[in-house]
């Protein structure tokens, strides 16, 4: 990605890209705190959503506030920037793209000022009706050059339109009304907060794809993502915001609507990887979880071997569940570097052909002469565990037996993931015998769907499970994709609308 500034961004973590998330959002009422720092640390706390540019828009009753970057949190915000942010009303959002490039005109919170009120808003999620929305919108924004591409435009604009609308009363239906009135026409994934002047608004689509909780401050209310950012903030947790429900929070406290019937199907991929383990889901901890899984994949794929190790970070808790209930031994052996993610500078081929080992390196003196258990959370591609499995026996590993802690990904996710096109699923044209063949393995054993499935403690009914088994809870429209409004541009359509 070429930087306006003409510098080079490389971005290491895409060298056999995971799958990776649509954003983390973040939303606070409080009259008595400072609220930009609150957002600050509320999205710094879900910087693992999305990492390509941050945002938080503060109101202070009068006017809103937008500031939005380039970049993770840490390098978007400082202390100057965000004390201009002064106000009682805010909300954040952390952004990995999914619906239009990443480019700072699809940062967030996304702005629209109204005859009646202004609005500011971030989403989580993937919205699969967005050309239908667009043609709603009328093209205003839609698709035209050097203007928002992504979905989440198209729902501000909708949030925004009817109060461009004066009523023949004279009246301008607030943020709130129209809100209400286009969440029916909604489909697809979406964890909404969003606020007027106000008001701080949260809501989620009736399938609850995307986590979304509300929790409680000494003086105010939070709406985040995750359970782990109301921890970091100092918020109790009140409940999760309920699929099909709009809350409303102002100095009167908490409105709850309802705009559709529930029916449940989050994503079983929060368990898998997406959420931090120190969140809880549907009264579920999510490191209890994949601990569960572990041991489920030892019961179902056992191996004689001498060390379990996890692929670090995601493959941690599922490690210790698998050395846990085989017995063998668990160790760690692959050395994370932490920081990796963008830099600015451009490797050497020499560096290059390191691949792997700018993220990972393994520790010799523990692998070798072992029968290792490789321990991870998933293959997209199989790129990173083919390149695991040559550096582990380059350190002297005597086998190597890879366990996912998760069923083969074969199929794409249209709610808000972004793994890759079916063509590059590695597992959608590949048996289990092949892969191993492809990355190198010994063996190689994945959990299955209702082992995972039951280490969450919902039942399958109540979960997307998708990508894994193509059963997807509403019908996808052909032409899906993260492109799509760009796409309709170039093609001289004007925007979709
Ligand atoms: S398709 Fe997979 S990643 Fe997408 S929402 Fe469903 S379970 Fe989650």
């Amino acid at each position: 990605m070429i930087k306006p500034d003409g510098r080079l961004t490389l971005d290491l973590s895409q060298d056999d890209q995971p799958p990776r998330d649509a954003c983390g959002v973040f939303g606070v009422w409080s009259p008595g705190e400072d609220v930009a720092k609150l957002a600050y640390f509320g999205l710094y706390a879900l910087q693992h959503r999305g990492q390509e540019s941050a945002g938080i828009a503060v109101s202070d009753g009068a006017r809103i506030v937008v500031y939005k970057e380039m970049g993770l949190v840490a390098q978007v915000f400082d202390e100057s920037v965000l004390s201009t942010l002064r106000g009682h009303v805010a909300v954040g959002h952390c952004r990995y793209s999914t619906s239009g490039s990443s480019v700072w005109e699809n940062a967030q919170p996304t702005f629209r000022a109204t005859p009646s009120a202004s609005l500011a808003l971030g989403h989580n999620g993937n919205l699969i009706n967005t050309a239908e929305l667009a043609a709603l919108v009328g093209g205003r924004t839609a698709g035209r050059a050097g203007t928002p591409t992504s979905d989440t435009d198209v729902l501000t604009a909708l949030f925004a339109a009817p109060g461009e609308t004066v009523a023949a009363d004279g009246h301008h239906p607030g943020v709130e009304a129209a809100a209400l009135a286009t969440l029916p026409l909604v489909r697809g994934a979406y964890s909404l907060v969003f606020m007027d002047e106000a008001t701080l608004y949260a809501a989620r689509d009736s399938y609850g794809f995307r986590p979304l909780v509300l929790g409680r401050l000494a003086r105010g209310w939070v709406v985040a993502s995750e359970t782990a950012a109301l921890d970091i903030v100092g918020a109790t947790l009140v409940r999760e915001v309920e699929p099909g429900e709009l809350i409303a929070i102002d100095e009167r406290g908490v409105r709850s609507a309802r705009f559709a019937e529930p029916r449940p199907a989050g994503c079983l991929f929060e368990y898998v990887y997406l959420a931090r383990p120190d969140t809880t889901i549907s009264g579920r901890s999510v490191q209890s979880a994949r601990v569960e899984v572990g041991r489920r994949l030892a019961a179902e794929h056992p191996v004689a071997a001498d060390l379990v190790i996890p692929v670090p970070e995601s493959g941690t808790p599922a490690a210790i569940g698998y050395a846990q209930a085989s017995g063998i031994p668990y160790g760690q052996g692959l050395v994370k570097n932490s920081y990796v993610g963008r830099t600015f500078i451009q490797p050497s081929q020499t560096i290059r052909q390191r691949g792997i080992r700018l993220k990972l390196n393994p520790l010799r003196e523990v692998i070798e002469g072992k029968r290792i258990v490789a321990v991870d959370d998933s293959i997209v591609r199989g790129n990173t565990q083919r390149a695991i499995v040559a550096m582990l026996r380059e350190a002297g590993a005597a086998e190597v037996h890879v366990r996912i802690s998760s069923p083969p990904v074969a199929w794409p996710c249209f709610f808000g993931i972004d793994f890759a096109t079916r063509a590059e699923l590695i597992a959608a044209s590949l048996s289990v015998a092949e892969i191993t063949e492809s990355i190198g393995a010994d063996s190689l054993g994945y959990v299955s769907l209702d082992g995972l499935t039951a280490a969450t403690t919902l039942p399958a009914g109540q979960l997307c499970r998708a990508c894994f088994d193509g059963a997807y809870p509403m019908q996808v429209p052909a032409g899906q994709g993260k492109h799509m409004l760009e796409r309709a541009a170039a093609a001289g359509l004007g925007g979709p609308a």
